[in-house]
């Protein structure tokens, strides 16, 4: 498959503190490829970096095959790489349909009435709720809310940072039985997610990151049998 996401010698810092030291990763167009690591290991950080909202200080990164150092945020949206950062970052005092048409902003905005009809229908909850303020909803729906934000903007690559956080078992199940859906349709999909064991149970291919540089990858099915992995990350 051809190379969807790419970063060479990848390099972010905040301040004079330099949190990635030369990443190179590669996704392809169809994988689910997911970034493994522990707290501060720089998941994040490089999810913002390839988003467009974290500076980088070295290092290139290609979206099918175009260069990202000079295109601002809105506009990998627009050219199909869309995030869900962690924590959501909804907007709680706009209706949860409003969050949703923010979403389409980049975009092509034809597809806003039958982006939010496949919303509803994917997250039926954000339907019955489209005319509330989206703070009142709860922490899974914001979560729902994020995700079917960002798919608004009809994407081809979805930036998924930690979407079970803070949630109970049954919303996680939830939640990645919807992302799995959408790698079933071809969506290619980076995601970050403190549980490994998840995370590796719907990726593809894996990536583990320690202290900002990539200390393994491979086969998300190699790196579950794998005696670091599953001493370090899976618990085992
Ligand atoms: P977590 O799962 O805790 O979010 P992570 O792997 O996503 O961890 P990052 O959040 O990317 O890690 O953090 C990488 C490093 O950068 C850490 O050492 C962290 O303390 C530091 N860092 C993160 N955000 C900032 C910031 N805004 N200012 C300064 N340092 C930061």
């Amino acid at each position: 498959m051809p190379v969807m996401l790419e970063t060479r010698a990848l390099r972010s810092a905040y301040g004079r503190i330099e949190v990635l030291h030369g990443i190179d990763l590669v996704v392809r167009e169809g994988e689910t490829v997911a970034l493994v690591g522990a707290n501060g290991a720089g998941k994040t950080t490089l999810m913002r970096a390839l988003a467009g909202v974290q500076p980088v200080c070295g290092g290139e990164a290609w979206f099918r095959g175009r260069a990202l150092a000079r295109v601002p945020a809105w506009r990998r949206v627009g050219l199909g790489l869309a995030h869900v950062p962690e924590g959501r970052q909804i907007f709680c005092d706009l209706t949860v349909e409003d969050n949703l048409r923010l979403g389409a902003w980049a975009t092509d905005r034809t597809h806003v009435a039958e982006g939010l009809a496949e919303a509803y229908q994917m997250f039926p909850v954000l339907g019955e709720k489209r005319r509330l303020p989206a703070g009142g909803l709860s922490g899974g729906q914001q979560q729902m809310l994020a995700l079917a934000r960002a798919l608004m903007a009809r994407p081809v690559c979805l930036l998924l940072d930690e979407p079970s956080m803070g949630l109970a078992p049954a919303l996680i199940d939830e939640i990645f039985d919807v992302i799995a859906g959408l790698a079933r349709r071809g969506l290619t999909v980076v995601l970050v997610e403190q549980n490994a064991a998840v995370a590796l149970s719907v990726a593809d291919r894996a990536y583990v990151l320690e202290n900002g540089v990539i200390t393994l990858e491979g086969a998300a099915s190699d790196l579950v049998k794998d005696d670091r992995v599953r001493a370090a990350y899976l618990g085992i």
